[in-house]
């Protein structure tokens, strides 16, 4: 059972500690977090500095009228406050005392609840001004026997704004007899002058090995058998919270008796078993479709929840992006070491933008999955989509490769697609400036894949097409001839001569466009401006092209980022419920028409500087460390300086 792996999702709704376990000798049931409520302050589990800052406050007399614990639920608070209610009140001493002996009248009825100088309140329940009235009208009494009265105020955040107001009156003028004890889990709830009053002792959530150690010693007293693995689930599912811990193991134990196995708290906290999580990412980084299909089978075969394997799966990429960044991992996860040194292998064969892309991609259909009446569809495409996705390389490795001397062609974990794309982007048809690449609406047989009559494609398809992929169409137009315009349409550039079938783009940036931006604009209002700012914009079949007049202006300096093109790609996969792909250039329009080089003033801003950029781009374009880059990258050249 040692070998079982596992996965936490932490999406339980908790009884908070109402499920019975124990029978009593009276014949009631009592749960493990009332059985294990700590009778003293060293019981208390993972609050050690603030116990210990109350206990010497509390043997040295200085006591407070006030205090506040906030934190989330079954991390302590009302415990602490009633081992500070006996501390205060003990009578087994004649001072205040930071060991309670938890046997005298006072230590007794106040574990039970029925101190009559101790008083709790729910302000769940209670949260009017009236109970406030009466509390502060007991309050002016000296406690019937004990040294103190106090008051326990729970869930305080619930009070009214008059409650708060009426409280804030005694809190002002405090009788010395009285000490208030407010617990909440929304501090910032509590209006700011009562807080202020207070002691306030943030409680922060309870570490997984304190929590993991606090139920071994529950589980061995009990005499209920668990393995160390089904223990770290249960307190990772707990989230840092030791009630819940303990009303999970309550759960396990009433399900399993006193032989808990792995597969019972498995099952009980609907996780998913880890190693299915090493599997899938497995055949997602071979790019096995097969694979991942008879995978889905598999799991469909065994019943595995297919939405909550989505949702532990982003986990697991997570996981991966946390092992393959941080030096100590083990400081986030909170897995055992065999699986941190698992998921450490498992990063090396992604590269962080792989990480990012297939966290996305997946999370993009993760809400789909839950929905859809066949799941199952839905999970076979986004993962046949992860491992269709081809690896992107670490700018680093290119680099280092180039340097090495490997060359364009080296890469791990190259898909079908990668491979293609290598042996067309190097076949040497490339290098025309993609500046000038002209063609011509018509004359472009060769021109790559669907080239339908007009517009974007011809000039900036082909550069950043992921498949059969060149860097400009074949027919290389000698560099001087001035292109001819381009069959884009420009909007906002009325003095270019003859601008072609304006249609194109008016009528589809209202429909599938406008959807697109529309999905944008909630995720992304800054890439959103990408397609806003383009000066032209075609969706035609599955990609969409922006075409932006001038090279090296912002949005385009934007797109030359992949991730704002993903973005994009991901808005428009959201919105048309296809995979589209985004093709991003510069418009040729700028012309290239003979004039002097660009230190002439010129009266035609466009023309001399746009002739010797283009020069430069041609000589960019056939730098071989540039090919190399915009051939593994599988990007675009967008920009050409002089330096
Ligand atoms: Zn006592």
């Amino acid at each position: 059972m040692g070998s079982l792996r596992w996965v936490v999702h932490g999406r339980f709704s908790l009884n908070g500690g109402k499920f019975p376990a124990f029978l009593m000798a009276d014949g009631s049931y009592q749960v493990l977090a009332r059985r294990w409520r700590p009778q003293k302050f060293d019981d208390v589990v993972g609050q050690s500095a603030i116990v210990r800052t109350l206990s010497n406050a509390l043997d040295q007399g200085r006591v407070a009228h006030a205090y506040c614990f906030s934190g989330i639920r079954g991390v302590g608070k009302t415990t602490i406050a009633r081992l500070l209610a006996k501390g205060l009140n003990c009578r087994s001493v004649d001072a205040p005392t930071s060991e309670p002996c938890g046997e005298c009248e006072a230590c007794v009825e106040i574990e039970e609840s029925r101190n009559l100088d101790v008083i709790e309140l729910d302000a769940a329940s209670q949260t009017g001004v009236e109970s406030i009235r009466r509390l502060n009208e007991v309050a002016r009494y000296t406690p019937s026997r004990d040294r103190y009265r106090v008051f326990i105020i729970d869930e305080t955040h619930m009070l009214s704004t008059s409650a708060f107001n009426a409280l804030l009156k005694t809190l002002e003028e405090p009788p010395p007899h009285v000490v208030f004890m407010l617990a909440t889990t929304e501090p910032h709830k509590i209006l700011q002058t009562v807080l202020s009053r207070c002691q306030h002792y943030p409680l922060g959530r309870i570490s997984q090995a304190d929590i993991t150690g606090q139920l071994r010693r529950i589980v061995d007293a009990e005499k209920v058998s668990v393995s160390d693995d089904g223990l770290s689930m249960v307190a990772i599912a707990a989230d840092g919270s030791l009630r819940d811990a303990q009303s999970l193991l309550d759960k396990l134990i009433a399900f399993g008796g006193e032989h808990v196995d792995d597969e019972t708290v498995v099952g009980l906290l609907g996780m998913v078993d880890r190693e299915l999580l090493f599997g899938a990412t497995e055949l997602i980084a071979q790019q096995d479709l097969g694979g991942v299909l008879r995978f889905v089978n598999r799991m469909v075969e065994q019943g595995t929840d297919l939405h909550q394997f989505t949702l532990d799966l982003l986990g697991h990429l997570r996981a991966l992006l946390v092992a393959a960044t941080v030096e100590k991992p083990g400081d986030i996860l909170h897995l055992p070491d065999a699986d941190l040194t698992r998921l450490r292998e498992q990063a090396k064969l992604f590269s962080i933008d792989d990480l990012d892309r297939g966290f996305a991609l997946l999370s993009a259909s993760e809400y789909r999955i839950k929905q859809s009446e066949v799941p199952r569809y839905e999970l076979e495409m986004v993962l046949a989509r992860l491992a269709r996705m081809p690896r992107l390389e670490p700018i680093e490795e290119l680099i280092s490769q180039l340097r090495s001397g490997s060359g364009g062609g080296a890469s791990g974990g190259s898909g079908p697609h990668r491979s293609s794309e290598r042996s067309d982007g190097g076949d040497g048809v490339s290098t025309a400036p993609r500046h000038q690449a002209t063609a011509p609406p018509s004359s472009a047989p060769d021109a790559p894949s669907a080239t339908p009559s007009r517009s974007a494609g011809e000039a900036h398809a082909a550069p950043a097409s992921p498949a059969p992929r060149k860097m400009s169409p074949p027919p290389t137009p000698p560099p001087s001839t001035v292109s001819p315009p381009p069959t884009l349409v420009a909007r906002g550039n009325g003095a270019d001569p003859a601008p072609l079938d304006p249609p194109v783009v008016e009528s589809t940036i209202g429909g599938d466009i406008g959807l697109i931006l529309g999905h944008l604009r909630q995720k992304s209002p800054l890439t959103a401006q990408i397609i806003e700012r383009a000066d032209a914009t075609e969706l035609r079949d599955d990609t969409l092209f922006l075409t932006f007049q001038q090279a090296g202006g912002i949005f385009e300096a934007r797109l030359s980022d992949r991730s704002a093109l993903g973005t994009i790609e991901e808005a428009a996969e959201a919105a048309l419920g296809r995979k589209i792909k985004v093709v991003a250039g510069i418009d040729a329009a700028a012309g290239s028409a003979p004039a002097p080089l660009p230190s002439a003033q010129s009266s035609d801003p466009e023309g001399p500087a746009s002739r010797h950029r283009d020069e430069l781009w041609k000589r960019a374009e056939e730098e071989p460390m540039v090919k190399h880059f915009v051939d593994a990258l599988r990007g675009n050249l967008t920009d050409v300086e002089e330096i």
